[in-house]
């Protein structure tokens, strides 16, 4: 199934510019988010991931069922002031100013073979937070996984280099 037919484009949202790429259209699909999930799954099956690390929001959707079918555990990376126990923390550039990611201490074992998910690439600033908030706390990333990456000015894949990325649907931006 085409899952790019699945994804609505919200122009000028959240501020003007931005070509906004909403998967809630895909996620209410079930035909698509199956697909969606299981494509993720099959090319993780072997490779013994401990834990899936998900991005708040849209990561808990994929990620969770994800977690689930590799027989992984789920851990939560939450913006700043969400956690109630003890975290790490990692900061990361944003086009204007910072953002801040967290995770619980404990949250990863050391040596954890770690996958990571978010429902979408950009500039990557965001998975390579989480890439270094992981090694951080001692896991090993064994890959970073979406839904969507968006291609062309924003070298996203770049910012990840030396990492196994995969994305399901790729959609080049202009800029
Ligand atoms: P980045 O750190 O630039 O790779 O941005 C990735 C994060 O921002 C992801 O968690 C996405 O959910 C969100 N994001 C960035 N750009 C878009 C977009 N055009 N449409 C939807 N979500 C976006």
């Amino acid at each position: 199934m085409d899952l790019l037919k699945e994804i609505r484009n919200v122009p000028d949202w959240p501020k003007p510019g931005i070509q906004f790429k909403d998967i809630t259209t895909l996620a209410k699909n079930s035909t698509a988010f199956k697909e969606s999930c299981d494509l993720i799954i099959k090319k993780y099956k072997k490779k013994g991931i401990e834990k899936v690390a998900a991005i708040e929001a849209r990561g808990y959707v994929w990620g969770g069922v994800i977690a689930y079918q590799l027989g992984a555990g789920f851990v939560l990376i939450r913006k700043p002031g969400k956690l109630p126990a003890d975290t790490i923390t990692e900061e990361y550039e944003l086009e204007y100013g910072t953002d801040k990611i967290e995770i619980h201490t404990d949250a990863i074992k050391k040596g954890d073979n770690v996958l990571i998910f978010d429902d979408l690439l950009a500039t990557g600033g965001t998975a390579k937070a989480a890439c270094n908030l992981i090694e951080k706390a001692g896991g090993v990333v064994a890959g970073v996984a979406f839904i969507i990456e968006l291609t062309g000015s924003l070298h996203g894949r770049e910012k990840l280099e030396g990492y196994d990325v995969i994305s399901l649907v790729e959609i080049p931006v202009e800029e």
